[in-house]
């Protein structure tokens, strides 16, 4: 059957109503429930009867969960594809509070809701009595984008002859460690080798959301990510011989107040700036109650950037532990001597001296110490944590922290220090405007989506560099050199068996994005929703007009 406007939006009705009712929690084995979904899925589909080596599921790359990626390929004439891609996984329901049994199940949903209109905020009280927005977990963020592009691909697959390639990538593990798109890059290798295949454009369609109702947002780019660990080694002393130590503590508190929201680490890129960081996670390394200050503090502060390096970030990083140390050093000296008059003594300034290792500095310290046997022996300690975390005794972060420790162990040096670097996961910065071989790659999708809506439903459409909810189209495209690549791997204690970025295939399919996806709000809340009329008319007219304009122009 040929597939007319009218029956696209049933099918991305029909789609997104079983979809959303799969309640593929992000980073748990529930994600596997969309499995027969895609199976049957594309054995309904005559062209993918016919042709059953054009769809598949393909394993995450030692993924404990045994998730997979499901993907389909539209094969036409020509060589020019355009990929789209979106995630199935959601986050939890934990906020729906006594909603939970309805989260899935949006007309049942918002019938709960209206009896509980006090618990609603203005807006989304407007928008529940107005019944035009699609209430439910996963409705915005972003199962509607995902079926929006399913009804394409039938679409496609439905029609005798077709111009050009359209391939769909449904991923797990959006909302953790992207496992999904990273292994996903290796995928798309495969396909375009054996297919021979020239990728010109990779489309998200994670929702978006607008200042004004006729002021739609596309995104040609996504904004970079990068979690960055502090890990500070006081010098251990009891609480009543405090001045023989550092607490590791008051450094780490520094630190943060000093980094918090700092603008110091803003790009900008015309008038956009990417997010002020913020800190994750603060604790220090005690174990159990005692009497003496901890040995150590670590942090996780998460910076969102467009194009800093891994090098530039832990250069501004580094020169904000020296700032914390001098302060700290300061207030010390000043309170010790201070203390040491009232007690009726001459004070002496406080002898102990602090620096700030990257980790990987650290790593060839202690390799120099050491020798070729110490990295047989972090080898084998780094399996050893692997195991624990695959077992989920451990959480990453600790495992980082651990590992962290292990050289710290083994290092002869007795002074405190600080040691930065990265923890997983790490999403690259990308924009088409990076590069200008990337923008020549494809079309001015600006004015190709704004004459297009702007004709058809009067609303303009405003074009960002970045989208900035953090997305898998960071691997969409290459925008390191090799140094900073390699900067990131020596810095990452993680990097290897359990978390890598396959950048040397993303070199391979690299091509320009952009995130063209439906209006939605309240992303992870219990009043997420995104508005039908995008979902079932205009995102999907948006993004086929961009797929025939890129592979018939
Ligand atoms: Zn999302």
């Amino acid at each position: 059957m040929n597939r007319t406007p009218d029956t696209v939006f049933a099918d991305i009705h029909n789609i997104l109503m079983k979809y959303l009712q799969i309640p593929s929690f992000s980073n748990t084995a529930e994600e596997r429930r969309v499995d027969d979904f895609f199976a049957d899925f594309f054995s309904a589909q005559s062209y993918f009867q016919t042709h059953s080596n054009h769809f598949g599921k393909y394993p995450v790359q030692k993924d404990a969960l045994q998730r997979h990626v499901h993907w389909g390929l539209r094969q036409g004439e020509g060589s020019k594809t355009v990929v789209l891609i979106h995630h199935y996984d959601v986050v939890d329901i934990d906020n729906f509070q006594d909603k939970k049994e309805f989260a899935f199940n949006p007309p049942l949903l918002q019938e709960k809701l209206k009896m509980d209109f006090d618990r609603l905020d203005v807006d989304a009280t407007a928008d529940l009595k107005s019944g035009e927005w699609l209430f439910g977990r996963g409705t915005a963020d972003m199962k509607s984008g995902g079926a929006i592009q399913l009804a394409l691909l039938q679409k496609y697959a439905s029609v005798r002859s077709f111009t050009g390639n359209v391939i769909v990538l449904a991923l797990p593990d959006e909302e953790n460690l992207s496992s999904g798109m990273r292994s996903a890059v290796s995928l798309l290798k495969t396909l375009k080798d054996k297919y021979t295949l020239d990728y010109v454009l990779m489309i998200n369609s994670e929702p978006h959301q607008r200042f004004s109702k006729n002021l739609g947002v596309l995104s040609q780019g996504s904004i970079g990510k990068a979690n960055m660990f502090v890990y500070v080694k006081g010098a251990l002393t009891h609480v009543g011989k405090i001045f023989e130590g550092l607490n590791p503590n008051s450094l780490l508190a520094k630190i943060v107040w000093e980094t918090e929201v700092d603008l110091d680490f803003l790009d900008i890129c015309g008038d956009e700036a990417s997010v002020p960081p913020t800190w994750i996670y603060m604790k220090d390394r005690k174990r159990n109650y005692d009497v003496s200050t901890p040995f150590a503090s670590v942090g996780y502060l998460n910076v969102l950037n467009f194009f800093s390096t891994p090098d530039d970030l832990l250069t501004k990083l580094k020169k904000k532990c020296e700032n914390a140390i001098a302060g700290i050093q300061k207030k010390m000296n000043v309170a010790h001597a201070e203390f040491e008059r009232k007690n009726g003594r001459t004070p002496a300034p406080l002898s102990w001296t602090l620096r700030v290792l990257t980790f990987s500095e650290l790593y060839k310290i202690v390799l120099s110490e050491h020798g070729q046997s110490f990295e047989a022996m972090f080898a084998q300690a780094s399996n050893k944590l692997s195991k624990k975390f695959q077992d989920r005794e451990i959480d990453l972060l600790e495992m980082n922290n651990l590992l962290v420790e292990f050289l710290l162990d083994i290092h002869s040096d007795p002074n405190p220090y600080i040691v930065i670097g990265f923890a997983p996961p790490f999403y690259p910065g990308v924009t088409n405007y990076q590069s200008a071989s990337l923008a020549a790659q494809c079309c001015d999708l600006h004015k190709l989506i704004d004459d297009f809506t702007s004709k058809k439903w009067h609303q303009h459409y405003h074009n960002r560099h970045y989208y900035t909810g953090i997305s898998d189209l960071s691997y969409s495209t290459l925008n390191y050199d090799k140094e900073s690549t390699e900067s990131l791997i020596s810095n990452m204690p993680l990097w290897g068996d359990l978390y890598s970025i396959p950048f040397g295939d993303i070199g391979e399919i690299s091509m320009p994005c952009v995130n063209i996806g439906p209006w939605g709000k309240d992303f992870h809340k219990m009043t997420e929703r995104v508005l039908k009329e995008d979902v079932f008319a205009r995102t999907p007219a948006i993004i086929e007009h961009v797929i025939d304009s890129t592979l018939k122009g």
